[in-house]
C-alpha cells in the first residue's frame, strides 16, 4: 500500500467527481490520504470528506499565503477533533513578495508569527507538524530549530526541496517527496533522495497541484503517487513493493491513525 501523505482533496477541482478519484486512488494501491489545511475557510469541507471515507484524515492549519486569516481558535476546534491528526500546512512561502522593502519585511514577520503559533499547536495538541517552504530555507531551519526541536514537535517537511540545510532536521522531521521528482529539470531532488534516510522517507501528490510525468498540465489526483514511487524506486534501486512498505510504514509512524491501515479495504 502508498499513503498518500499531502492531497487537497478539498479543493474545488475535485467537487464533481471524488468517489471516482478515490476509486482509481484504491485501485493504484494508494490506501490512505492525508488532506493538509490550507485555506481556513475550507476546513469543514476537509472534515467533512474525512468523515466520508474509512482512511482518510485530515490536518488544521493555514497555508503562508493565507496567513492574514489565521485564527488560532478555529484551528484549535478541529484539533480536538479524532479526524484531525495533525497541524497545517503552514510555514513560510517568500515566492511572490511585495516590491517595497517595508511591505516585504512585513509579509515576513507575519508568516513567521504565524508559523510559529502552529508550532506551539503541535505542542499542546501532540501532534505533527505539516511543513511548508519556498524560497525560505534559513528562515525555516531557523524557526524549526528554534521552536519546534524545544517543544519535542516532530513532522514532515512537506514537497521537501533538495534543501541540504533542512535535511539536517531528520532527528525529528520526515521528507515528503512528490510529482517534482519526475519532472526533467528534478536534479537536485534525485540528487539528495539517496541522502534521505530511509526510516524518513514519504511520498504525496500536493493534488491537484504539481501533476508528475506523464500527466503533467492536468489535474493530479492521488492515484498518481505510484508515478513518484516508480520513479524513486529507479533512483534508489529498491523495489516498488518494498519502496511502498517502507514508506507507509514510516507514514503510520509519524500519523498514527493510518496504523490500522494494512488491506485493500481500507477506503469503502
Ligand atoms: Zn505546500
Ligand atoms: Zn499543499
Amino acid at each position: 500500500m502508498i499513503i498518500d501523505t499531502h492531497c487537497h482533496l478539498d479543493d474545488k477541482r475535485f467537487a464533481d467527481d471524488l468517489d471516482d478519484v478515490i476509486k482509481r486512488a484504491k485501485e493504484a494501491d494508494v490506501l490512505g490520504i492525508l488532506i493538509p489545511g490550507a485555506d481556513i475557510f475550507d476546513l469543514p469541507k476537509a472534515r467533512e470528506i474525512s468523515y466520508r471515507y474509512d482512511n482518510i484524515f485530515y490536518a488544521a492549519g493555514v497555508h503562508p499565503y493565507h496567513c492574514k486569516d489565521y485564527d488560532e481558535s478555529i484551528l484549535e476546534e478541529h484539533l480536538k477533533d479524532a479526524r484531525c491528526i495533525a497541524v497545517g500546512e503552514c510555514g513560510l512561502d517568500y515566492y511572490r513578495l511585495p516590491e517595497s522593502e517595508s511591505e516585504k519585511a512585513e509579509v515576513k514577520e507575519a508568516q513567521k508569527e504565524v508559523f510559529i503559533s502552529h508550532i506551539k499547536l503541535c505542542a499542546r495538541f501532540d501532534k505533527p507538524l505539516i511543513v511548508h517552504v519556498r524560497d525560505a530555507n534559513e528562515d525555516s531551519f531557523d524557526i524549526l530549530n528554534k521552536y519546534a526541536l524545544i517543544e519535542g514537535v516532530t513532522g514532515v517537511l512537506h514537497c521537501y526541496n533538495a534543501s541540504e540545510l533542512l535535511l539536517g532536521l531528520h532527528k525529528n522531521f520526515y521528507f515528503a517527496v512528490g510529482g517534482v521528482l519526475t519532472f526533467q529539470n528534478a536534479k537536485s531532488l534525485t540528487e539528495i533522495l539517496p541522502k534521505i534516510p530511509k526510516e524518513r522517507l514519504l511520498f504525496e501528490t500536493d493534488a491537484p497541484y504539481l501533476t508528475p510525468h506523464p500527466h503533467r498540465g492536468k489535474r493530479n489526483e492521488p492515484a498518481y503517487t505510484k508515478y513518484v514511487v516508480q520513479k524513486a524506486s529507479e533512483i534508489l534501486n529498491i523495489s516498488v513493493d518494498e519502496l511502498s512498505k517502507l514508506s507507509s510504514d514510516n507514514a503510520k509512524h509519524i500519523f498514527k491513525a493510518f496504523s490500522k491501515a494494512n488491506s485493500a479495504k481500507i477506503i469503502s
